[in-house]
């Protein structure tokens, strides 16, 4: 009998479940999502969502991909800058109505993992998996393992200071790096460069693709901001390749490219050690469930 797990992505407005086999691949997803204003309200719509996708199949784990801090042993999200969550036994209450073990799970984490099980990151045992959305996530695998740190806190990479008292951030400190590399970033260095905010940031990267000059700088500048923080973080690390993902990972080498030549001209030692590939995300939006799917199968409690 195939065992299958269930991945659910958690936002702020919505609650999606996705359906995978035993090789990983989605078999089946949930059709609407749910509101998820108030913490019973958002278990209620997980619960759901959960069960529309399962039909009665045999499911090892259920895995949340979570925006926020999560505890190192996935039983809970500590803080969630858009969900009702700050310390509730979710986990528990929701293994409590399903029936089924469940781990809950940062979603750059999660990503990070799908992206080094089955997707640009595999084969490497040292992977930095960099996601640039609305702000920016990081997650780290180090000796095949993903790596939360003592508290789970590990991967925050986007509120390190890239400039002192730079661009004010909503964690209430400044110069945050996703202040300069994320979708907000974009669109704020394309405000900056004399373009109209009301574009959007997925308006930009479509606009660059065709060739305008002004998307294409804006893109740029988040690439060149990109490779700095990269730098940083490849001497601390010295990982085996660099995966790019989220919503602005899109735009490809008019990102990665700036990126790249940027990193190159920041790492110290260059001359002397290769760098690691920084390579574009393969599994697109759906690599946070999928990968929260994946640890829940083997730490779901
Ligand atoms: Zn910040």
């Amino acid at each position: 009998m195939t065992t299958y797990t269930v991945g659910v992505d958690v936002g702020g407005t919505k609650v999606a479940a996705a359906l995978l086999d035993e090789s990983g691949d989605v078999v089946r997803r949930s059709r609407a999502a749910t509101e998820s204003g108030t913490y019973s309200g958002m278990v209620a719509g997980i619960v759901a969502a959960v069960r529309e996708v399962r039909d009665g199949l045999d499911v090892a784990g259920v895995g949340l991909a979570i925006a926020g801090n999560v505890a190192a042993d996935g039983s809970h999200v500590l803080f969630s800058p858009h969900l009702p969550l700050a310390g509730e036994p979710l986990a528990r209450d929701l293994k409590d109505a399903l029936g089924i073990p469940v781990l809950v799970e940062n979603d750059a984490n999660a990503a990070a993992w799908a992206e080094h099980e089955g997707g640009a990151g595999r084969g490497s045992t040292e992977m930095l998996f960099v996601a640039l959305g609305t702000g920016l996530g990081a997650g780290l695998v180090l000796r095949n393992e993903l790596y939360r740190g003592a508290q789970g806190f590990a991967g925050e990479a986007g509120h390190l200071t890239v400039v002192i008292d730079g661009r004010a951030c909503p964690c209430g400190s400044r110069g945050c790096w996703e202040r300069y590399a994320s979708g907000t970033a974009l669109v704020a260095h394309y405000v900056e460069r004399g373009g109209d905010p009301e574009v959007g940031g997925p308006g930009i990267t479509r606009a660059a693709a065709a060739g305008d000059p002004l998307s294409v700088a804006a893109l740029a500048d988040v690439g060149e901001w990109l490779g700095r923080g990269l730098a940083s973080l490849v001497a601390i690390l010295d990982p085996g390749v660099i995966v790019v993902g989220g919503g602005v990972s899109e735009a490809g080498d008019l990102l990665l490219e700036p990126a790249r030549r940027r990193m190159a001209g920041s790492v110290t030692g260059v001359d002397i050690r290769p760098l690691p590939p920084v390579v574009p995300a393969a599994l697109g939006n759906e690599a946070g469930v999928v990968g929260a799917a994946m640890l829940a199968r083997e730490y779901g409690q």
